[in-house]
């Protein structure tokens, strides 16, 4: 897979130019023809550089970024608790007619929008008075952010609360006072616009298997996904996030299956009369704690903020949106084709090997998915080792069993290792 690979090269070209910390203050589009980025680094909150972190290391490493904030631009509201007694916090700043809510971490272990929203917050608290972008947001928007708005599941980094409920279907019942308190924000602002911030499965990708980075829904707000005025809004607002975000991971993005949810926030969202955009952020190569992610969020959300407040969304084609690929979730993360599979007697078998991870992010824990003819079959990863010898370390190979090899250019155990998977004991 080529694709990826590529543009993870054009994202290390964009790091490397914009060093964080190094930037003139106020900077104005520095780097790279793109200030979403720049602000991404510049504004980083310092603390929150992995994935998992928890509700007190979130907000220590928020507060201590608001401390910059002397002119009071952003404001802190306590909204409720979670079920374990965690504070839920809006986030707020703007002054303007348009009303826009943002939220993240309604699922406890998706976590990249989280750190996103901690640099929005910090560049709207820090930035300097002559800041133009942050001043047209602030005269036109007011700006509501939930981050972490599922505490208790981001402590144990499972997806659910404290209760085993998912937040995102409790939007009619309203069982879990996660839920509530996005229900009575969204009533009080009758917010204009939404944000659901979210993290899909890794293993997602495009119809030519390359990896999806950031998927993108202007939900279904009834069961024929009608188009009506505020699903149309939300899709407008998609195109523009699409359109800012194919500068920088071309062919990486793509549509979220759209169809209608009737328990989920998304959905409702658009019925209740806020245009919402769900964001779901994917996986890049080689970006296992989701630093370029969180960047790439703050690029789309600013571009999407900046639209709604200059109005220039209502102008942005929809086939932006509409084209993009569906995302399609793949089964396998590894997939070694070509080769032949070694066995104790030393025989060969011309058989391909599937691996899954436990942690397909980290790319930890490998086991055994489908073996034999895979032609056809997908992966996150496909290695030719055509010519090549794999050698398991077990005496069988067997789905759903630890996949720990090494691919070999000879039949011997001893000839010469191109390929590992797994530590060696
Ligand atoms: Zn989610």
């Amino acid at each position: 897979m080529t694709g990826p690979r590529t543009r993870l090269l054009c994202l290390m070209v964009l790091s490397a130019c914009a060093p964080a910390g190094h930037l003139a203050t106020g900077a104005q589009a520095p780097c790279c023809g793109d200030r979403g980025l720049a602000i991404a680094y510049q504004y980083r909150v310092e603390g929150l550089e992995q994935r998992r972190f928890d509700h007190s290391e979130y907000w220590k490493a928020l507060d201590a970024a608001l401390v910059a904030d002397r002119s009071g631009r952003v404001r802190v509201t306590p909204l409720g608790r979670s079920i374990e007694g965690r504070a839920i916090n809006a986030v707020t700043t703007g002054v303007g007619p348009t009303s826009v809510l943002l939220w993240s971490q309604m699922h406890g272990d998706e976590s990249t929008a989280s750190m996103s929203l901690a640099d929005l917050i910090h560049w709207f608290a820090a930035s300097p008075d002559a800041d133009t972008l942050r001043r047209t947001l602030e005269r036109h928007l007011t700006i509501t952010m939930i981050p972490m708005l599922n505490p208790d599941g981001a402590q144990r980094f499972i997806r659910h609360n404290a209760l085993g409920v998912d937040v995102n279907r409790d939007a009619l019942r309203l069982a879990t006072p996660e839920g509530r308190v996005l229900k009575a924000v969204r009533d009080s602002l009758d917010a204009d616009f939404g944000f659901n911030l979210h993290d899909q499965g890794p293993r997602s990708a495009g119809p030519d298997g390359d990896l999806v980075a950031v998927a993108l829904l202007a939900p279904a707000a009834d069961e024929e996904r009608t188009w009506g005025p505020v699903r149309q809004r939300a899709r407008q607002v998609a195109a523009v996030i699409a359109g800012a975000l194919q500068a920088e991971i071309p062919g990486s993005i793509a549509r979220y299956d759209d169809s209608f949810t009737p328990r989920a926030f998304g959905d409702n969202m658009q019925i209740w009369g806020t245009a919402t955009v769900l964001i779901e952020s994917g996986m890049l190569p080689d970006d296992p704690e989701k630093q370029e992610l969180r960047r790439l969020n703050v690029l789309a959300l600013l571009a999407a903020l900046e639209s709604i407040a200059d109005g220039s969304f209502e102008s942005a084609p929809g086939a932006a949106y509409d084209d993009l690929p569906l995302n399609v979730g793949l089964t396998n993360d590894l997939l070694l084709t070509g080769g032949r599979v070694v066995m104790g007697g030393g025989e060969s078998f011309p058989v391909d090997v599937a691996v899954v991870f436990d942690d397909p992010i980290a790319r930890t824990g490998p086991r055994y998915g489908q073996i034999g003819d895979l032609s056809g079959v997908r992966a996150v990863e496909t290695i030719d080792v055509s010519g090549l010898f794999i050698h398991p370390d077990s005496d069988l190979l067997i789905r759903g069993e630890p996949a720990y090899l090494s691919v070999r250019r000879g039949v011997t155990s001893g000839s010469e290792q191109v390929l590992r998977v797994g530590a060696e004991d």
